[in-house]
């Protein structure tokens, strides 16, 4: 029996992150300020380091990796990579499914993946503390932990839904010594303006962006972080798919099919854009990949979003982006993958579907829980429910697979573990849980209100 288990040395962690801009046929268009014109680093260094600024803007395919990064990221690194025998004969599938497991990091997902290099550039650009958002909690833990690596104080807005429902990611910040604060709040102007409609309002994501970027906006001491989306952030996540290349390459494998949740996009990023740099370099064995995009119903950016410039959070206080979008003022269902309830997604992956070189799919909550019990029934890992929307759309290929018997190598990239959602499984369990296909006329009425400029 082929190996299940894929391991790598800690010399083997890259050296390099991957800039898929360099092999973009279109390049991304620049973020826009209110008046339409190009904002410059200057605007976003109230914010960012000038170090992150810089990659953000890059060309450059390759960015080193600083030694003092790659020494944090032996903390979990590098991750297995797993051949999911098991699964494979319970769906009795001809393809051979492989999966990497980013819920081996402290904080359970592949976001610290982005936050131990966000902590580190801002420490050595003398930043004190970092003020950020966090849905469902990963980011906010990540950023925790990572601000506790590299000694920076923590501020997280946590949207106030999940802050209730979701008291042990709390605990988990607390323990890593971040302050957290239920969004909205009436320390900030966004926040006192959304409780001055509603003094009940549950939050959202881009009500906790802006209450985060409003303070670090307003202190020198402080600057801003976000766990996807942007250029950088997808970079940083680059790891992933490099490794999974070492260890595919160890077992004599490689894959026709890459699949990775995807929120804001960096999950994705991390998975894939490093397959679709073989692509790109003319690598035969890459030409065929498929690279798959994998989103809920109920937040469905990539699959019936408009490309098109929005602002990627619910004040306008951020430069407006080219990307797919639902509308900034998109107020998500509460669906139980609290991780994919973002209203736009990368520039980066919405260029690369807009040109046609990625896809993206939609699948539905209840589906994907169905999955996640079948995965951890004969895996053993319960993972989270954002990382069930793709081993859904995984299994959907190795069925097709079993009808076809086409031997096709798939792969998945499992983001976290589930041990802080058993509450969403119960509900799955108790039959609590809904599909929800967000509506179309509500689609409609947010785009209504895309911002105009220029
Ligand atoms: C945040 C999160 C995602 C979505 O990641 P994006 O990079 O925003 O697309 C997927 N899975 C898990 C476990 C997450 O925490």
């Amino acid at each position: 029996m082929p190996d299940t288990k894929i391991l790598l040395e800690e010399r083997d962690i890259p050296t390099h992150w991957y800039n898929v801009v360099a092999d973009m046929p279109n390049k991304p268009a620049p973020p826009l300020g209110p008046d339409g014109q190009p904002v410059g680093p200057d605007k976003l260094l109230a914010i960012f380091p000038m170090s992150l600024l810089e990659q953000e803007m890059s060309g450059e395919r390759w960015i080193p990796i600083p030694e003092p990064v790659r020494e944090a990221y032996r903390m979990w690194r590098p991750s297995p990579l797993f051949r999911a025998h098991r699964l494979e004969r319970m769906l009795g599938t001809p393809a051979k499914i492989y999966y990497k497991h980013e819920g081996v990091s402290p904080a359970g997902s592949h976001k610290p993946n982005t936050a131990i290099p966000q902590a580190y550039y801002n420490k050595e650009a003398g930043i004190k503390r970092i003020a950020t958002e966090t849905g469902a909690g990963q980011w906010g833990s990540s950023m925790a932990l990572a601000g506790k690596m590299f000694g920076l104080d923590v501020r997280v807005y946590m949207v106030k839904v999940s802050y209730d429902q979701k008291p042990f990611r709390r605990s988990m910040m607390h323990t890593w010594g971040a302050e957290v604060y239920a969004s909205p709040t009436d320390m900030t102007q966004a926040g006192r303006n959304v409780l001055a409609q509603d003094p009940n309002s549950p939050g959202s994501l881009g009500v906790a962006i802006s209450e985060a970027v409003e303070e670090a906006a307003s202190r020198p001491d402080t600057n801003y972080a976000l766990g996807s989306v942007l250029n950088h952030v997808c970079l940083h996540q680059t790891i992933i798919g490099q490794e999974a290349k070492k260890q595919f390459e160890k077992v004599g494998d490689y894959p026709d099919m890459v699949f990775a949740a995807c929120g804001g996009g960096s999950n994705f990023a991390g998975a894939a854009f490093p397959f679709f740099a073989d692509k790109a370099a003319g690598e035969k064995r890459a030409q065929n990949i498929r690279l798959v995009a994998v989103e809920p119903t109920s937040c469905p950016t990539l699959t019936k979003g408009v490309f098109t410039y929005d602002y990627g959070d619910a004040s306008g206080y951020t430069p407006l982006m080219l990307m797919y979008t639902l509308g900034h003022d998109f107020m998500p269902p509460g669906i139980h993958a609290g991780g994919l309830r973002y209203h736009g997604d990368s520039t980066l992956v919405s260029h690369l579907l807009h040109d046609g070189l990625i896809e993206a799919i939609a699948v539905p909550q209840l589906a994907t829980f169905e999955a996640g019990v079948q995965f951890a029934q004969a895996e053993g890992i319960i993972a989270a429910p954002e990382s069930c929307h793709a081993i859904r759309a995984c299994i959907d290929e190795a069925l097709r697979c079993k009808a076809t018997g086409e031997p096709k190598t798939l792969f998945f990239n499992l983001s976290g573990h589930g041990h802080f959602d058993m509450a969403s499984y119960d509900k799955y369990f108790a039959g609590e849980l809904e599909d929800y296909v967000y509506p179309e006329e509500a689609i409609h009425a947010a785009l209504e209100h895309l911002p105009k400029f220029g």
